[in-house]
């Protein structure tokens, strides 16, 4: 068994492990990236809108800016996420935008003069001006006050991940794939780097580093209906769980985007309804506006889905034999501009449902999308209970989505946290806490230990299949986890699975291949897929309130006075069978925007007994200094700047600045 020695090691090679990595690279360091798959299969590939970033090129993002963008992201997280990083996130979202057009992202362009555009169902033409010919073009998003999300057609996040992986290349980063990292190294107080196993060989191998970064993606794949890939299983943060010292935080927090092709779940993007798309009922008529007359279509995710279930559930959606459904109608925005803006989705509905969407409708229903949870991190991305092990992008809870990601924001985050941890990966290293005695025998018994596990399972007497054991998780995370939740059944749902919990320990396997054995796979990886599980379940089950996407029946209300907490989740002890939770108070008096309607979805919620305290100090102060700018209040309001790695402090330009 191979020891592997490595300054940076960082498991993930989708966009959020690369940007980490060439921060660190270019900082001198010796990085390796670890992958299930070639770096350019990484999920990120398949991101189809947009990024978010407040360039404000466009006439319809014209007045954008950082306070708007925050804004919109506090409102869109149900004030869940923390007001820090999103500070720092809106702020240096211009900046990684610009970074990756400069590395050739081709993104789409302001072109000037007249354009047809599709809005609220009508057809309008606006004009844009000259001075903003050739700039970063945006297109409308849910949940924004302005079009921000800047695109590559509906290739966004493709474009994107093969500019990065190019940039890592020429960086001279070597990225290690169809290799699986399936425990973290640790001495107790810090992580040391991961022990590997070959996918193809079945070699274990283990990888030391002076400092461990997880940048693995989503853990979507817990649930049965999911837009995310098959390799979306959670290793990462279910590693990081079993050290049993880091936490994770709101795994509770789960997407469900409300377009999933109906009945298999892929995506098709929210640039269909911020292009002017429309959902339909199954007769046909545009219920959104009934139930949300403000933003219609494009209120928040989270609001939308909710809508779209409880209009099926009134007998509204359109019955097929596999269920019901609604319908997504793009055909309102002419053949040239699908093929031209949407062509990704015009070639999804061609090779998976066999339709034209340009002349027929789109059958959707919400499905799983995104996971706001993962591993707790402070401002720098760093653990905060493990000393060397750092987390980005959709593997972490940084924490600037809360309860609700908005539309355009992961991607955007996946460059912004992989800009700022790879410098503070760099300064980790240099700092006294950097330079670590990389011990062998801490190697050899990590290495021990796991292939002792990996024997334990080829040589089990039991008769139970890691597959079938799988499915039974995905159907109840899918029944009884999804977005409408009650405390009856998420206690059923606990209860199915400590039962799996049990049962996977009889696991049989019928190959005892030790390489490429897919069953094998499933089988070490159904347990710690069963532990992500039950913390979004048991963490859902305590949560007495409804925030975002998590949706309490029993709880209709955002109770501020008891809730305004982000929920974590360890694993102490190997032997528990459930997660330990503990709670992290958000503190209302740092709040730039303390808690209020969000502008969409219902107006009910139970105040927290400080808002109107800090509503009145935060009127109190922008009345002590009339004469200050939007950049002057925001500073004496909540500053953040000094969180920032000093070269990304900078302001961000804009056509129209007066400030
Ligand atoms: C269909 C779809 C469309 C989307 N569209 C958008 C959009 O338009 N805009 C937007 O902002 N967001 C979008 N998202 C969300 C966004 O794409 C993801 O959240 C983001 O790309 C995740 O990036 P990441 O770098 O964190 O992880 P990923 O890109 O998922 O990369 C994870 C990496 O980790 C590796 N890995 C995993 N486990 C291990 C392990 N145990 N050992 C070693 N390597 C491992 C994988 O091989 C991979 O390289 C979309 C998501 C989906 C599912």
């Amino acid at each position: 068994m191979e020891i592997i020695y490595t300054d940076v090691l960082v498991i993930g090679g989708g966009l959020a492990g690369q940007r980490a990595a060439i921060g660190a690279r270019r900082r001198g360091l010796d990085v390796t990236i670890l992958s299930l798959v070639p770096a350019k299969r990484s999920h990120s590939a398949a991101a189809q809108g947009g990024m978010q970033a407040s360039l404000g090129n466009c006439l319809g993002g014209s007045g954008d800016n950082e306070d708007l963008h925050f804004a919109d992201t506090v409102r869109g997280s149900d004030w869940g996420a923390d007001q820090e990083v999103v500070r720092m996130f809106t702020h240096t979202a211009p900046k990684a935008i610009r970074e990756m057009a400069a590395w050739g992202v081709p993104w789409s362009r302001v072109r000037q003069g007249p354009h047809s555009i599709t809005e609220d169902g009508e057809q309008k033409t606006i004009t844009e001006p000259a001075a903003a010919h050739g700039l970063i073009d945006s297109r409308n998003f849910g949940g924004t006050a302005k079009w921000r999300a800047c695109y590559v057609a509906d290739g966004t996040g493709h474009a994107m991940l093969y500019a990065m992986s190019n940039q890592a290349i020429a960086a001279g980063i070597p990225v290690h794939e169809r290799l699986e990292a399936i425990a973290l190294i640790c001495d107790g107080e810090r992580c040391c780097g991961a022990v590997v196993r070959n996918l193809m060989t079945g070699a274990l191998s283990a990888y030391m580093a002076r400092a461990t970064c997880i940048a693995t993606g989503g853990f979507g794949r817990i649930y049965r209906v999911s837009t995310n890939a098959v390799i979306n299983e959670g290793m990462g943060a279910a590693i990081a769980l079993e050290t049993g010292i880091a936490r994770l935080g709101n795994m509770e927090a789960v997407q469900f985007h409300p377009t999933g092709i109906f009945p298999a779940g892929i995506l098709v993007t929210e640039g269909c309804r911020g292009d002017g798309g429309l959902l339909l009922d199954g007769a046909e008529h545009r219920f959104m506006p009934g139930y949300e007359p403000e933003k219609r279509e494009l209120a928040s995710r989270d609001v939308v889905s909710r809508r779209m279930e409880e209009h099926i559930a009134a007998g509204h959606g359109a019955t097929t034999r596999f269920g019901d459904h609604l319908w997504l109608d793009i055909r309102l925005l002419g053949a040239e501009h699908i093929d031209g803006k949407l062509r990704e989705v015009k070639e999804i509905c061609q090779y998976f449902l066999g339709i034209d969407p340009s002349r027929e409708l789109i059958p959707v229903r919400p499905a799983q999308h995104y996971s706001m949870g993962g591993i707790r991190t402070d401002h720098n991305c760093h653990s905060r209970e493990l000393r060397g092990l750092f987390a980005v992008g959709e593997a972490a809870c940084w924490d600037m989505h809360g309860f609700n990601r908005l539309g355009g924001n992961s991607v955007a985050e996946t460059v912004v946290a992989g800009m700022i941890a790879g410098e503070s990966i760099a300064d980790f290293c240099a700092s006294a806490d950097g330079s670590i005695q990389l011990a062998t025998n801490l190697a050899n018994d990590a290495l021990s230990a796991q292939a002792a596990q990996l024997t334990a399972i080829a040589d089990s007497t039991g008769n139970e299949s890691a597959v079938e054991l799988t499915k039974l998780m995905q159907e109840t995370m899918t029944d009884k986890v999804g977005i409408f939740r009650r405390g009856e059944s998420l206690q059923q749902a606990v209860q199915t699975l400590l039962e799996l919990q049990r049962r996977s320990a009889g696991v049989r396997l019928r190959s005892s291949a030790s390489g490429a054995n897919p069953e094998l796979v499933a089988a070490y990886r159904l347990p710690r897929m069963l532990k992500l599980a039950l913390c979004v379940t048991h963490g859902a089950l305590m949560r007495c309130e409804s925030r975002g996407a998590h949706y309490r029946e029993d709880y209709p209300q955002r109770d501020d006075a008891q809730w305004l907490r982000r929920t974590l989740a360890s694993w102490p002890d190997a032997d528990d069978t459930l997660p330990t939770l503990d709670y992290e108070a958000l503190d209302i008096h740092r709040m730039e925007l303390p808690p209020g309607w969000r502008g969409y979805g219902t107006k009910d919620s139970i105040d927290h007994p400080s808002t109107a305290i800090r509503e009145t100090e935060i009127a109190q102060l922008i009345a002590n200094y009339p004469e200050a700018d939007r950049y002057q209040r925001q500073n004496l309001l909540m500053p953040f700047h000094h969180l920032l790695p000093p070269g990304f402090r900078g302001r961000n330009q804009r056509l129209e600045d007066t400030e």
